[in-house]
């Protein structure tokens, strides 16, 4: 393999091209309108324009992608995660003409991209599954009886839901029928599929999932866990690894449970494992996700292990080269997304341009990020504009970490998840690890995102040091501070 295409943009794209780069083979970039100046098309040994910038007609154009390899000889695709990295249809495509997909089977895409196949084969192992039903559902009184078997309250779920869409909580029988209604035409709106299922609502959960690589040699290993329970809207916000919760003997039965499930659809290179835990930390089944997960750098700085890498030498036919009993857990790493979100108006998208972008440095920590300072975040995407990781040996000094370079993570211009974050690893729930995926409702509100004092000591000291240089170079830093201490008073 001597050329990948990047099928991605933002900080996902920069991620994968350094692993591909680091290990001598060639990156290619496709761009959308908006991207035209974006760092991952700056970064690229070659880039390739795609189209306007709506994903409809750019990033999630199959044969538009595939003509970029052809035009510039690239032997792999790599997806990234979102666009079209759960898409079977265009994984068949890819393979059809010739082309290397770096992910899984097409097989395995289809079975996992359905919550109720991916049920149906991971039963093949006796998994543990939250109660409910096992087939899509559609007639509303039947389905209003098996929810009262069941018990409320209910979640009722898209088969083909993602990203935290497609999901319903019902309280009581009262309401079912319209929640029902609901669901179903919501499901058909967003995925065009109007499969729904009912899951029994697990009362204080716990995301935890399994990061797992399969080679096509048969061998399949799992590096440990994630847990991902600090969400809101049901995604995710603050990711760790390992968990504060589990025990050894918990995290090896988890562990062999998602090597299970990759092998119930024979499942080839880097994928994740999803379980919700309750409070008595019983596990049960969620979904499987076939690509490379926002959340894997956590996992990479306990392991060790470069995912990328590893997805790539998987695709070129190579053998895992470490065994189970190889791999363990050193320190502690936690990631903060920081989203162009206002979490004091219920985590709404921002837009807007970064007047400052100063990212944290030192021993520990970790920036994905595909923006500098000047950039606009476009309305077209997802809304993250950056990964702050922070490694530790353990998991009060992750933490430490984390909330020192959210006070040295300057940003302007938009506002962002960087005060939730802090707040956050303030939080004795949170300091404490005992918490659940209802962090974000019991605890937070605006008024705890007040303005502190540090804050205004780090402003009064980068005044300082700018008055001390003197240098015109820095003049516009004094427009860029007040800025944010506006921002900052607007929170
Ligand atoms: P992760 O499990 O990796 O944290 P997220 O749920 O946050 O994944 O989603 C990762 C990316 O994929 C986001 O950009 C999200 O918007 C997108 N995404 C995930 N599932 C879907 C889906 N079914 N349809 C559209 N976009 C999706
Ligand atoms: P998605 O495809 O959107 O990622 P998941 O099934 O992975 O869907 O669920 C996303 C989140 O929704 C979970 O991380 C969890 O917070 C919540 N959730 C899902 N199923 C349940 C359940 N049965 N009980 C309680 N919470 C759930
Ligand atoms: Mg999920």
């Amino acid at each position: 393999m001597h050329k990948i295409l990047v099928a991605n943009r933002g900080e996902i794209a920069l991620r994968i091209m350094r692993s591909a780069r680091e290990m001598g083979i060639k990156t290619v970039a496709v761009y959308s309108d908006a991207d035209r100046n974006a760092l991952h098309v700056r970064y690229a040994d070659e880039a390739v324009h795609i189209g306007p910038s709506p994903s409809n007609k750019s990033y999630l154009l199959g044969n538009k992608i595939i003509d970029a390899c052809r035009q510039t000889g690239a032997e792999a695709i790599h997806p990234g995660y979102g666009f079209l990295s759960e898409n079977a249809a265009f994984a068949r495509q890819v393979k059809a003409a010739g082309l290397i997909l770096i992910g899984p089977s097409p097989e395995a895409m289809e079975i996992m991209g359905n919550k109720l196949s991916a049920k149906v084969a991971a039963m093949q192992y006796n998994i543990p599954m939250v109660p409910g039903t096992e087939e899509a559902i559609t007639d509303i009184a039947e389905a209003k009886l098996r929810a009262i078997e069941v018990g409320f309250p209910i979640l009722i779920k898209a088969a083909a839901g993602g990203g935290g869409k497609g999901m319903r909580v019902v309280d009581s029988a009262n309401h079912f029928e319209e929640q029902m209604q609901l669901a179903v035409s919501e499901a058909t709106s967003a995925f065009g599929d109007g499969s729904v299922f009912i899951e029994r609502y697990i009362s204080s959960p716990k995301h935890i999932e399994i990061q797992v690589l399969g080679d096509n040699h048969g061998n399949i290993v799992h590096l440990f866990e994630r847990d991902c329970s600090v969400q809101r809207r049901h995604q995710k916000v603050v990711e760790e690894a390992p968990s504060a919760t589990l025990t050894p003997a918990i995290r090896a039965q988890m562990g062999k449970c998602a090597i299970d499930v990759a092998r119930s659809v024979n499942y080839t290179g880097a994928g994740t494992v999803e379980f919700i835990m309750d409070d008595k930390l019983n596990f049960y089944f969620l979904e499987m996700n076939t690509r490379l997960q926002v959340e894997h750098p956590v996992t990479e700085l306990i392991t060790g292990i470069d995912l990328v890498k590893e997805q790539i030498k998987i695709a070129r036919g190579e053998a895992l080269s470490f065994k189970q009993e190889e791999l363990t857990i050193k320190g502690h790493a936690i990631e903060l997304r920081i989203y162009a979100e206002d979490p004091a108006n219920n985590f709404l998208p921002d837009i807007g341009t970064l007047q400052t972008y100063i990212t944290p440095k030192g021993p520990g920590i970790r920036v994905d990020d595909g923006f500098e300072q000047g950039m606009e975040v476009p309305i077209y995407y997802d809304p993250m504009i950056a990964k702050l990781i922070a490694y530790g040996k353990n998991r009060d000094e992750a933490i430490d970490r984390m909330a020192h370079a959210i006070d040295e993570f300057h940003i302007t211009g938009i506002t962002t998840t960087l005060g939730f974050g802090k707040f956050v690893m303030q939080h004795i729930a949170f300091r404490s690890g005992k918490f659940d995926t209802h962090f974000v409702n019991k605890y937070f509100n605006a008024d705890a995102l007040q303005e502190d004092n540090e804050d205004e000591a780090l402003i009064a000291a980068l005044i300082m040091q700018q008055l001390l240089s003197g240098g015109k170079k820095e003049a516009p830093l004094v427009a860029d501070v007040s800025n944010w201490v506006k921002n900052r008073k607007e929170l």
